[in-house]
């Protein structure tokens, strides 16, 4: 048993007492992430440097208390929930942008940077990171690179892998260490590579030197309308199919379109089905070019409206509904639970309708808001928590998307990890053996459990098994699962 009081102690010596929290209502909000699970930790600590990271790591482990590394929080399959009597290292002080490389188009960052200031920070020189998950306003460039996070500009350009070179990380003892470096190619293992989307297991990162990329010459973004969700569909393939990458391909469906018209006017066409926002850029004459081919193929394809504009201001008005998606969805629903599923591009269309049609036999409201681009889904099904039954009714619908994905040839997840939401999950696409070798990298990093326990490996239960009980509370039953 631990002595939580003495831990507790220990922790403001290291850190100062504002920056320690332990009473319950302190701990409320540090008790979720973006997902629909929830846990109490043991305490949370706030670390500001390296040497208090290293200190915190070597005490929690004489008293063999688990820490969970936690960002902004915005995290989608509850990696920054901790479980098993943890303690949850808390990254947001560390938020500097410690140096710019213009020439060599890097910089080195600490990792609770929210993701968009760095964009904005280097801007003047003409540069941008690329990475943009639709949460980057508030999620960290650390909880990026936990996740390998992705959004809509991941398409042409890679994601979080891509563009980070390499992390300053504190190991299991205690012990700073760069993986990777502040250069493109390091020589040996691509350690850096296996870190990045470990989700808080390995260890805390604590610097990150990523890739910086020119601010493109010109951007287009077009707006097409579609009757039906097929059409839709069909244009994304059909754009790829005919060589173009664009920057981004992204998608919504009737549901998320009823959502966001009182709030953003966007003025849809009464019988619009499904919006595909289409993004490309680089060299003007490329653009128009490219632009001029992607409105032919829409056309083609059944778009009963185009919009197009290079106009920043105008540009952003066509994004707003993309990006104002998911908070529009309050206006339906209280709750939602966003799926994270990958298919082939060319499964889309079906994937897409046995959705349509998994919604239908449940009786649940599924909006569709995704990166039609690289096939990754995100249903987002609607739900209200105080409805009884609803919850359960909503994990059982999630579940059968993410089989739906799977049996497809996708992945359970295109971005948002797996956490606990989908480590149930993990037997449709590992056999024991995979597992076991995945579970080994937790040992060549010397980590074992002591971060981020209980997470991503299946345990032989689902989210409601035993193995979590007195753990997890499902949001709205007020029961202990
Ligand atoms: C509205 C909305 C839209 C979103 N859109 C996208 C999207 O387009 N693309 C996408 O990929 N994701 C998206 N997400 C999910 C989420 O924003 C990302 O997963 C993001 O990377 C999480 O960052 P965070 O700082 O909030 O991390 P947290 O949620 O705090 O933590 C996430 C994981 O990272 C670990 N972690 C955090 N910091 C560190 C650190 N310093 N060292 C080691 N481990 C650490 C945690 O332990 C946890 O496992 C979205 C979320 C929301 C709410």
């Amino acid at each position: 048993m631990v002595d939580r009081n003495a831990l507790i102690d220990d922790l403001e010596a290291i850190v100062g007492p504002s920056f320690v929290a332990w009473r319950p209502e302190d701990l409320l909000v540090y008790e979720y992430d973006g997902s629909i699970d929830r846990a109490t930790p043991l305490a949370v600590v706030v670390p500001a440097n390296v040497a208090q990271v290293s200190a915190i790591v070597r005490l929690c482990r004489r008293y063999e208390v688990p820490l969970v590394p936690r960002g902004a929080g915005t995290g989608l399959s509850g990696g920054a929930i901790a479980l098993d009597e943890s303690v949850q290292l808390v990254m947001t002080r560390f938020r500097r942008i410690l140096s710019v490389d213009v020439e060599n188009r890097t910089a080195v960052v600490e990792p609770g940077v929210v993701n968009a200031d760095l964009s904005v920070h280097v801007a003047p020189s003409g540069l941008y990171y690329v990475p943009d998950p639709s949460s980057q306003k508030a999620c960290t460039i650390g909880g990026n690179v936990a996740e390998n996070a992705g959004g809509p500009h991941c398409l042409a350009y890679g994601v979080t892998t891509n563009h980070v070179l390499g992390m300053e990380v504190v190991l299991a003892d205690g012990e700073a260490t760069w993986l990777g470096g502040e250069t493109r190619e390091t020589p040996w293992y691509d350690l850096r590579g296996a870190f990045i989307g470990s989700e808080g297991m390995f260890g805390i990162v604590t610097k990150v030197a990523v890739r910086l990329l020119p601010l493109p010459e010109a951007v287009q973004t077009m707006v097409a309308t579609f009757r039906s969700l097929d059409e839709a569909t069909g244009a994304v393939s059909d754009i790829i199919g005919s060589g173009v990458v664009p920057a981004a391909i992204e998608m919504i469906d009737k549901v998320t379109i009823a959502a966001v018209e009182p709030f953003y006017h966007p003025g849809y066409p009464p019988d619009a089905e499904a919006v595909l926002l289409v993004e490309v850029d680089g060299m003007r004459e490329t653009v128009e070019e490219e632009a001029a081919h992607v409105e032919a193929i829409c056309r083609r394809s059944g778009a009963s409206d185009f919009r197009s504009s290079d106009d920043p201001v105008r540009r952003a008005e066509l994004w707003a509904t993309r990006k104002g998606a998911i908070g529009a969805f309050g206006s339906l629903r209280p709750n939602y639970y966003l799926v994270d599923g990958v298919v082939p591009r060319t499964k889309l269309q079906e994937t897409m309708r046995k959705i349509s049609d998994l919604a239908a036999e449940m009786e649940i409201l599924i909006a569709n808001v995704f990166h039609a681009g690289d096939g990754n889904l995100h249903p987002c099904i609607l739900f209200d928590e105080r409805e009884p039954g609803a919850v359960e009714k909503t994990i059982a619908a999630g579940e059968r998307i993410l089989e739906m994905c799977v049996e497809a040839g996708g992945a359970l997840s295109g971005e948002h990890g797996i956490g606990i939401e989908k480590q149930a999950y993990m037997g449709l696409m590992y056999n024991q053996d995979d597992l076991a070798a995945m579970e080994g990298l937790k040992v060549a990093f010397g980590a074992g459990d002591f971060f981020n326990p209980l997470k991503v490996f299946p345990t032989g239960r689902n989210l409601h098994g035993a193995a979590y009980r007195g753990a997890i509370r499902k949001t709205g039953t007020g029961d202990v699962v």
